[in-house]
């Protein structure tokens, strides 16, 4: 295996259990962050802007809030979980001028110091402890006794025991209950943007809504269409989520097992994998972090235009519709 995984056996969580621990941002990973660390016993402050809506909810869940400034003052642990393309501007302004000798400085995605937008002083250790699933997984795994594995990283050793201290941090999360994995923040962010980029979210939506009109541009009914190609993608990937290829291989039929070789290397094809292998240069030369920010910079023009074009689009009204229909596919 070219990958190492650390289990419980393999972390000392007195030493998160130590430090002072600040969680700056309260959205999806903050909270679970937060809340996870709580309950394994570390000393949590969150820090937020004066006036943020979460500051309430994050008081009525049992924590202590306070300003950016002052958690970032108080801790000697500062996991920052505000929005990629803001860490910049905060980092700069709230944490920076309250690091001191030793302190750690941590991260959940290793975006703003590999390209360079955060430039953490010599005298810190810098982390990264990322779950690879979404915040609210990352909870509601810890509060059932599981974990949502994570990749831990290190980009600076200031004080020699950072890797120990990024492992202990990932026990606090609940990672060590399934498998904490050693990577750097290199890797981290060059493989995490090209999945969301090429296969999990902008391939897998651009390949439903491809399906989904073909189909109804050939007459078919949207409704019909919508289970093909949307409703069943979940039972598919589940079954290869629980247990491989050849068993989602075997629980489907023959027909549907010889289309799957018959068709998919016609859909994603040598084309496809070219274009693949063009999204993650641009990933690895800096491109698509330049495009992303500077459409950040403009007030996320873009974004916002693309968000209104797929909410607008027929299969989410069809989704909609049926979903409306099936009790069993809670809100
Ligand atoms: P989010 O958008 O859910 O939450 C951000 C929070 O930051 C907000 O709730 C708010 O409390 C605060 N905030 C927003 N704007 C701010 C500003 N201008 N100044 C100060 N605070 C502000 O963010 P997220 O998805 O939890 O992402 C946080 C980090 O975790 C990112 O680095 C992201 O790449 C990483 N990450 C996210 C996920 C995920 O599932 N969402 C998974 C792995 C890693
Ligand atoms: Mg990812
Ligand atoms: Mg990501």
């Amino acid at each position: 295996m070219a990958v190492t995984i650390y289990h419980e056996q393999d972390v000392d969580p007195r030493i998160i259990q130590g430090r002072k621990v600040a969680i700056i941002g309260y959205g999806s990973q903050g909270h679970a962050h937060a809340l996870n660390l709580r309950d394994s016993g570390c000393d949590v402050r969150v820090g937020l802007r004066e006036g943020s809506p979460s500051w309430k909810v994050a008081e009525e869940a049992g924590l202590r809030v306070t300003t950016i400034d002052q958690a970032a003052e108080e801790a000697d642990f500062v996991m920052i979980l505000v929005p990629d393309e803001k860490q910049a501007e905060v980092y700069e302004r709230h944490i920076a001028p309250h690091l001191k000798e030793g302190d750690a400085l941590a991260f959940a995605h290793g975006f703003n110091v590999h390209y360079g937008f955060i430039k953490p002083p010599e005298f810190v250790d810098v982390v990264m402890i990322a779950p690879k699933g979404p915040g609210h997984i990352v909870r509601r795994q810890y509060t059932e006794g599981s974990g949502v594995p994570d990749l831990a990283c290190v980009e600076q050793d200031h004080t020699g025991s950072a890797w120990d201290l990024a492992l202990s941090y990932a026990w606090g999360l609940g990672g060590a209950r399934s498998g904490i994995i050693k990577s750097t923040f290199k890797d981290e962010t060059e493989e995490d943007l090209f999945g969301e980029q090429a296969v999990l979210c902008g391939g897998l939506v651009e390949m439903i809504k491809a399906g989904f009109e073909t189909l109804t541009e050939a007459g078919y009914p949207p409704e019909l269409a919508y289970f093909e190609v949307y409703h069943e993608m979940k039972m598919i990937v589940d079954l290869m989520y629980e247990s491989g290829i050849h068993f989602m291989n075997h629980s489907i039929s023959n027909t549907a097992e010889y289309g799957e070789y018959y068709a998919g290397p016609k859909v994603i094809n040598d084309e496809s994998r070219r274009a693949m292998r063009e999204i993650l240069a641009r990933i690895q030369d800096g491109s698509f972090a330049r495009d992303f920010m500077d459409d950040c910079a403009n007030g996320h023009a873009w974004l916002l235009e693309q968000r209104r074009k797929i909410n607008e689009h027929e299969i989410e009204r069809t989704g909609e519709n049926i979903r409306s229909m099936f009790s069993w596919i809670k809100k």
